[in-house]
């Protein structure tokens, strides 16, 4: 391994100390900020992101409320919602994935309201996105954007990202855009990928698809951020065959250890944020 690794882990750190600071100047002033989560399944997976971001939370003073529903219908899951936006107690909220199917996610999408929809995962949210007046991101695509920042300097870059969810590959190509980057977004029908991917000053990989990136998709020296979280034999990777490409890469974002970590501190970030806007004291980061 040559490249450079861009270390996720260590930057969540850092910014979660100027985090602290935040939170304690609410708490002296009596506001606690406290994200809510809505948990519509027994999903282990869903379970295990809730327990990470606990942990997290806890360690700068963020407290969660939690509400499980147990198979909700859309209606049960948007009345939460509902009573979550009148609740001046929750600074920020969000609905943990994966979504049962029964839920219609427009509509869950539309429901959340912008001022408490911390992850970014509204319909006014995305709007805004697109209409370039961000309200609050989707965390996993700022803290991609973030980690490639510590890297290299997006303005006039030849960006490319390998996905196009709204949760992810979408948001995080508007984010490009909005930092002056020349983006280009590939899909599973995107023809002659490598062609495009070898292009890349700044390639992101957003599949889904263990070892998905490999040697032959990265142009030498180019910043590459894997956002894939992948199980294979239990073992979490991402969506780059690490091994390969870090030796062509000039740097490289680890699974585990790079986004993912990030990710929960953006995500608490924006909660702050929340609750500062709602008591009027709100500060540039
Ligand atoms: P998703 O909704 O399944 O989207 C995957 C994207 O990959 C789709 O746009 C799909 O294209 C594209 N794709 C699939 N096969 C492809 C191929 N052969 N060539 C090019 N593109 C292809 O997944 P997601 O929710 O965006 O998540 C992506 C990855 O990020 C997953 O591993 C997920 O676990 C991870 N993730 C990480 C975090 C974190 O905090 N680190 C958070 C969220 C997600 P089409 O649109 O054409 O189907």
């Amino acid at each position: 391994m040559t490249a450079k690794r861009l270390d996720g882990k260590a930057l969540a750190q850092t910014r979660r100390a100027t985090l602290a600071d935040r939170v304690q100047r609410l708490r002296t002033q009596g506001i606690t900020p406290r994200l809510g989560v809505i948990l519509p399944t027994a999903d282990e997976a869903a379970g295990a992101y809730f327990r990470a971001k606990q942990r997290i939370a806890e360690k700068v003073g963020v407290e969660i409320a939690s509400a499980t529903l147990e198979s909700p219908t859309t209606t049960e899951l948007v009345s939460q919602i509902m009573a979550w936006t009148k609740d001046p107690e929750i600074s920020g909220m969000m609905v943990e994935a994966p979504l049962p199917e029964a839920i219609d996610v427009q509509v869950m999408r539309d429901a959340l309201p912008a001022s408490k929809d911390v992850d970014g995962a509204g319909s006014e949210s995305l709007g805004r996105l697109l209409a370039g007046t961000p309200a609050f991101v989707p965390a996993t695509a700022a803290a991609a954007l973030a980690l490639a920042r510590t890297e290299v300097d997006l303005v006039g870059k030849r960006a490319v990202v390998i996905g196009r969810s709204l949760v992810v590959g979408r948001p995080l190509a508007l984010l490009l855009l909005a930092a002056h980057a020349t983006v280009t977004v590939c899909h599973s029908r995107t023809t002659d990928l490598a062609a495009i991917t070898r292009n890349a000053e700044v390639l992101f990989a957003a599949v889904g698809r263990a070892g998905f990136v490999t040697e032959e998709m990265v142009a030498p020296g180019a910043t590459v951020i894997d956002i894939g979280t992948n199980y294979v034999n239990d073992k979490l990777v991402g969506d780059v065959d690490a091994d390969a490409v870090g030796t062509i890469a000039g740097a490289l974002s680890p699974v585990p250890g790079g986004v993912g970590p990030l990710t929960t501190t953006l995500l608490l970030e924006q909660v702050v944020s929340a609750a500062e806007h709602a008591a009027g004291t709100a500060i540039e980061t």
